[in-house]
């Protein structure tokens, strides 16, 4: 398989930078072709702005959206912005490797999703009408691909349960899954989180590699989420609620599972 790592650690002493090393050695030696955008190390410009389209005027008014756009159709995107593409269409598999920063991704990887994700290549795909929103959540350009997240937490793995105080990590993960990995029409793989990382010796990180390894092993082979497809006949179009007789009695995040 062809494997595209998103890395975001600011240090390659790191834990997490230990994991990534962990990470490309095993999926090389298993045989499969790995690439790595190592954001840190890459420099990689954080922040969506009018110098990602180069063929900009400067005294113009600044589009996000609208722009996006218009780079992307015109080949006229950031160098940047174009190479994180080419990777995403070479992977099979995608894994976004991040420390847990205040409940997300370190702002330099949800940098890359904002600017890497164009209009016409993430969203805007597909037929947008009445009776057909777009080709998303479930399909789109990512479709056929598969996605994890790696992540390490500071806090225990009881404060993420479904009854624990940070909130269960599934829902804390939905809008990264849902939003931004299953929109585009990645299959989502379930996470695989680290917790209590702060709390790491040599026993500790041995096993973790091993489970890591395991899971890695099996990349082809997991199970992905079970979301409900947009365009599967489960939700009203265009209200794109899900149909009131499917599973009435819940809302929320976990709604969206079959
Ligand atoms: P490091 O600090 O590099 O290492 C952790 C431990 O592992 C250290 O003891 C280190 O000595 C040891 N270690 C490193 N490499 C190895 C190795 N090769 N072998 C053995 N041991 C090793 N946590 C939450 O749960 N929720 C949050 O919302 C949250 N928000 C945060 C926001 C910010 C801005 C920051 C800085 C931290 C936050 N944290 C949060 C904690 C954070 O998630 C953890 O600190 C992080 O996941 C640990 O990963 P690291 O790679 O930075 O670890």
């Amino acid at each position: 398989m062809n494997i595209l790592l998103v890395y975001a650690h600011p240090e390659a002493k790191s834990l997490n930078g230990s994991l990534k090393n962990f990470t490309v050695n095993h999926l090389q030696e298993a045989g499969h072709q790995v690439q790595v955008s190592d954001l840190y190390a890459m420099k990689w410009k954080a922040s969506l702005d009018g110098d990602d389209r180069t063929d900009r005027q400067a005294d113009a008014r600044f589009y996000p959206t609208h722009d996006s756009r218009l780079a992307f159709e015109n080949g006229t995107q950031s160098e940047d912005i174009a190479r994180e593409q080419e990777k995403l269409r070479w992977a099979d598999t995608v894994i976004l490797q991040f420390p847990l920063w205040w409940f997300s991704m370190p702002a330099i990887l949800k940098g890359w999703v904002e600017r890497v994700y164009a209009y016409g290549f993430a969203y805007g795909v597909g037929e947008h009408s009445d009776t057909h929103w777009g080709d998303r959540y479930g399909e789109g350009s990512m479709a056929g691909k598969r996605a994890m997240l790696m992540v390490t937490t500071g806090g225990w793995e009881s404060h993420y349960s479904p009854r624990g105080i940070s909130g269960p990590i599934n829902d804390i993960l939905f809008p990264i899954h849902h939003g931004i990995l299953y929109y585009p029409g990645f299959d989502v793989l379930p996470p695989f989180v680290m917790y209590r990382t702060d709390r790491m010796d040599e026993t500790r990180f041995s096993n973790l590699c091993t489970e890591l390894g395991q899971r890695l092993d099996n990349l082809a082979h997991t199970t992905p989420i079970a979301f409900r497809q947009q365009n599967a006949g489960d939700y009203d179009i265009p209200q794109l609620t899900l149909r009131a007789d499917i599973t009435p009695d819940i809302y929320g995040f976990a709604a969206h599972l079959k």
